[in-house]
């Protein structure tokens, strides 16, 4: 069985991170896993402050940058990197896989479009649009919003919520019959008591097999925590 993470992020793309990409590698690499997905919170979201006034292109390319040198970092470790986002609306967190620099270069706009319609397009252009923590509560969102019919699938495990809300999680994509999900939401490298991600029977060569793989079921959601390692 291979291991990959699903959801990372790491400092100083995502503000509220506090390992680097090398740490966070290092840890990943040293806990066995065959891979990650970096999945920095997105230039709508929990981004390092310092980009946040710059040009969309420049965002961009700042944002992507960081994905290609942790490629580059996984390499020499013998970890592999594919890098992802985590697009952010009011609370609402959706992780996007499958989209890449030309795409985001190629459509400037998406920042300014509403976020139903944005989901619409990514999802028609082939990204694979799971639904982050969905029943997450917190002094800062307001309500909880659901997208049932505009994502692929959700965590139905994240590390870093309550029982409770992935327990909900579990029940809302079984009743719409959407893809589990599981992953850490890492923001500290090995400092996480439990972990989620999804597990293959063959290697990752790139984000399209992942892809495949999460779609057809082949991709299981699990978790890890001091008892070791169970598929959901
Ligand atoms: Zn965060
Ligand atoms: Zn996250």
């Amino acid at each position: 069985m291979y291991l990959y993470e699903t959801h990372l992020h790491t400092a100083p793309l995502s503000a509220c991170a506090r390992a680097g990409v090398r740490e966070s590698l290092e840890y990943y690499k040293e806990a066995g896993y065959a891979g990650v997905f970096l999945s920095d919170h997105f230039i709508d979201g929990n981004v390092n402050r310092a980009i946040r006034e710059l040009p969309y292109d420049e965002r961009i390319r700042i944002f992507f940058g960081v994905a290609e040198e942790a490629e580059a970092i996984g390499a020499e470790l013998g970890i592999s990197v594919f890098s992802a986002f985590e697009m952010s609306y009011k609370g609402t967190d959706f992780l996007v896989y499958g989209i890449d620099k030309a795409w985001c270069l190629a459509h400037p706009d998406m920042d300014k479009m509403k976020k139903s319609e944005l989901l619409r397009l990514l999802c028609e252009d082939g990204a694979l649009v799971i639904h982050a923590h969905p029943f997450r509560e917190a002094q800062y969102i307001d309500h909880i919003r659901l997208f049932p019919r505009l994502v692929h699938g959700t965590e139905i495990f994240n590390a870093c919520r309550t029982d409770f809300e992935n327990e909900l999680a579990a029940q809302y994509c079984k009743n719409y019959g959407l893809i589990p999900f599981s992953g850490s939401d890492n923001h500290v490298a090995g400092g996480l008591k439990r972990f989620g991600g999804m597990a293959t029977e063959m290697p990752l060569r790139d984000v399209r097999e992942f892809i495949d793989a999460v779609r057809s079921g082949a991709a299981k959601p699990f978790v890890r925590d001091e008892n070791g390692i169970r598929l959901l």
